[in-house]
């Protein structure tokens, strides 16, 4: 009765609850990647998922599902006739196999005894004690994890080429610059879940030798600054990170690095010159990360996703690692699903599923009844797939084959209506305004094919401009120092190669 008037205001409620009730609370979680549908309650232990949820609606949610554990129906997820009850149940989130993201909307990131709770620091504390550091590369190697970033680098390789380096002081650090337009998946482990992070970090750590370690996060993720600065604090209060960790001579000191906005840091060296405090340039290369990284010492510099993954692959093995996804490319892949797709949000699949799938089946399909026209994959370096790629699977090497790539996992899905030619015009301003202008192909390169677009979609260009396109888009691949160079004619190309008749009608139409 006392709860009730707390709660309500109102003491003449009549009410039944067990005594389960005198441990309600409420958390804020991380986000639950359903992000259509949000804000997002999950009713625990009932796992409701409540979406779209107003202010108007909680004295309701109150009474009748944390009271008497009834559902509200109105607020739950409906399709084609049926209401899903639980989240579990719920088409977006059944067909996904949500692995680095298992934790993200479940526990409250703020507080490590939730994450605790949920496994963080067991598998690092099983890599401490029980592994010896050459073996947890080996696990890792034999796991055949490949980098999330974007290149699918084989993350053990990595390791071992820092380990074997003759300088003892070696450095880890996480790349949490997610520039791509569009793309939202470590910002959702780093807000959600960032012990999970941590953790993946401090196994390398311990793998390499290494006792200092830098997360960069972009400047425009203030709550996962924030989030990162409460979780390495905790971490060090009970004895996770510092100066003899667990009482033996392992020494590990993780500290946050804010990126102030530029796309080109996500590349390997401009990044670590960045936290130098020096300006986010790429250099050229050898020597490689491996070598000459962060102060010129030996790096392990992997993304926030790469990191995730470590701790359960030491928890449950290489052959469970490799028993998910395809041979060459295990494991799961994070997906910001965005555009013109029904449940637009964040998802994890396992790698080798289709594009057709994610987009249909786990996205929902098309908005609106229209019909699919397009998806930018790979987000500003990446390219455009049309309808007859969609049953391409979505692992590294699959989508190598047909010039395209992963990247760091952002899906912009466009319907009938989308104007290809606006599409890649976007992505080249975008690029050409991130270009660091330390080599001339990209600094004028792009230049030159950003005029070109705006002339054909203002209606100025002619077909001859077309060839031009092509020919400086060659010429910027092969000859840009970095990635964010080589990969910016690819928006532009592709759409090209699989929507000319669009370039020429509006070339054709002003004439
Ligand atoms: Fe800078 Fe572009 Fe050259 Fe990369 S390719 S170094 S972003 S100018």
């Amino acid at each position: 009765k006392e709860l009730t008037e707390q709660y309500t205001g109102n003491p003449d409620i009549q009410v039944e609850f067990g005594p389960e009730i005198a441990h309600t609370s409420v958390k804020k979680s991380g986000c639950h990647g359903f992000c259509e549908m949000g804000p997002l309650i999950r009713i625990e232990p009932f796992n409701y998922l409540y979406i779209q949820v107003h202010l108007e609606d909680c004295d309701e949610i109150f009474e009748k599902t944390v009271l008497r554990g009834e559902p509200v129906e109105r607020l739950m997820y409906h399709q084609d006739g049926n209401v899903y009850r639980t989240q579990e149940e719920i088409p977006f989130y059944s067909k996904q196999t949500r692995l680095v993201l298992k934790n993200c909307g479940h526990i409250d990131a703020e507080h490590i005894s939730e994450a605790v709770a949920n496994g963080a620091y067991q598998a690092f504390e099983t890599a401490l004690f029980e592994i010896p550091p050459e073996e947890v590369i080996r696990i890792i190697s034999d796991s055949k994890l490949r980098g999330r970033g974007g290149a699918g680098f084989p993350t053990g390789r990595k390791w071992s080429q820092v380990a074997s380096q003759p300088e003892k002081i070696r450095y880890v650090v996480c790349n949490g610059d997610e520039g791509d337009p569009g793309a939202f998946m470590d910002r959702s482990v780093m807000e959600g879940d960032p012990h999970r992070l941590i953790e993946g970090m401090l196994i390398a750590a311990y793998a390499v030798g290494a006792e200092e370690g830098y997360i960069y996060v972009r400047a425009e993720y203030p709550l996962a600054v924030e989030r990162l600065r409460i979780a390495i604090r905790q971490a060090e209060e009970i004895g996770l990170l510092g100066d003899r960790i667990l009482g033996t001579d392992f020494s590990f000191h993780l500290h946050i690095n804010r990126g102030a906005g530029a796309f080109v840091c996500g590349e390997g060296s401009a990044l670590t010159a960045s936290i130098e405090g020096k300006r986010g340039m790429p250099r050229v290369k050898p020597p490689r990360t491996v070598e000459k990284g962060l102060w010129g010492k030996p790096t392990v510099l992997n993304n926030v996703e790469t990191y995730a993954n470590v701790p359960m692959i030491i928890h449950n093995g290489a052959a469970w690692y490799r028993s998910i996804g395809t041979p060459d490319s295990p494991g799961t892949k994070a997906f910001a699903l965005t555009g013109n797709v029904k449940n637009t949000g964040l998802i994890e699949v396992p790698m080798g599923i289709t594009l057709r799938d994610i987009i249909f089946n786990v996205g929902g399909g098309i908005k609106d009844g229209k019909a699919f026209k397009a998806v930018q994959i790979g987000g500003p370096s990446g390219s455009c797939l049309v309808e007859d790629q969609l049953d391409s699977r979505m692992d590294f090497d699959s989508l190598k084959k047909i010039g395209a790539m992963i990247g760091s996992g952002g899906l912009v899905v466009m319907d009938e209506n989308t104007c290809m030619v606006e599409v890649a015009r976007f992505f080249m301003d975008f690029t050409q305004r991130e270009s660091c202008g330390k080599c001339v192909p990209c600094r004028e390169g792009t230049k030159r094919m950003l005029e070109i677009m705006e002339r054909i979609v203002n209606g100025e260009g002619t077909l001859s401009d077309l060839d031009e396109l092509e020919e400086l888009a060659d010429m910027i691949e092969n000859t840009a120092l970095c990635g964010l160079g080589k990969g910016a004619p690819k928006p532009v190309i592709s759409a090209l190669n699989g929507f000319r008749e669009e370039f020429e009608e509006h070339i054709l139409q002003k004439k």
